[in-house]
């Protein structure tokens, strides 16, 4: 079995409403725990940046369902990788608010002001997302 990571960006739709974060975190735990998938979710204004990692097959199904999803749009591709250890294996799907991406780490990755995930490189990406995990006390499985 491949293990891989993903990292795409995407955009909320007009479909998106606030409220919509908790029901795509129970259903991404709960699939995800069922596909042995983890990773982060984090979301900051009316951007998604998202970590994925599994099996290649598993990563593949899940993301095409990502992908088939109209609470988002604008989803782009970041990076797709083989990977020999989980970053994230703790979270079926951790969560990273907006409160948690400081200004500092904001300015570190995404080289500007402002949460800009799709103008990020895939290893800027992988970089927030992994700083966070770390010091984060508000990351829930
Ligand atoms: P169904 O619930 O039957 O979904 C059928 C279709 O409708 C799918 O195309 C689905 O995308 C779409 N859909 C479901 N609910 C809604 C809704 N309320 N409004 C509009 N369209 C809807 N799922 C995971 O399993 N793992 C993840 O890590 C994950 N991360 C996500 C991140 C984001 C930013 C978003 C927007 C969604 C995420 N999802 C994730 C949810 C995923 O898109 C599917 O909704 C979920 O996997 C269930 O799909 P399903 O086909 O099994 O079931």
């Amino acid at each position: 079995m491949y293990l891989v990571s993903l990292v795409y960006a995407s955009t909320t739709s007009d479909q998106f409403q606030s409220s919509d974060v908790e029901s795509i975190l129970a259903s991404a735990r709960s699939h995800n725990s069922a596909r042995a998938i983890s990773g982060l979710l984090c979301f900051s204004n009316k951007y998604f940046l998202q970590c994925l990692e599994g099996s290649r097959a598993e990563v593949n199904e899940t993301y095409l369902k990502i992908l088939n999803d109209s609470r988002h749009k604008n989803i782009e591709l970041l990076g797709f990788r083989e990977i020999s250890k989980r970053q994230f294996a703790g979270w079926s799907m951790g969560y990273v608010p907006k409160s948690s991406l400081g200004q500092e780490l904001i300015l570190r990755y995404s080289g500007s002001a402002d949460f800009a995930p799709h103008q990020m490189s895939a290893e800027s990406a992988h970089s927030l997302l992994a700083r966070v995990s770390l010091t984060s006390p508000l990351l829930q499985t």
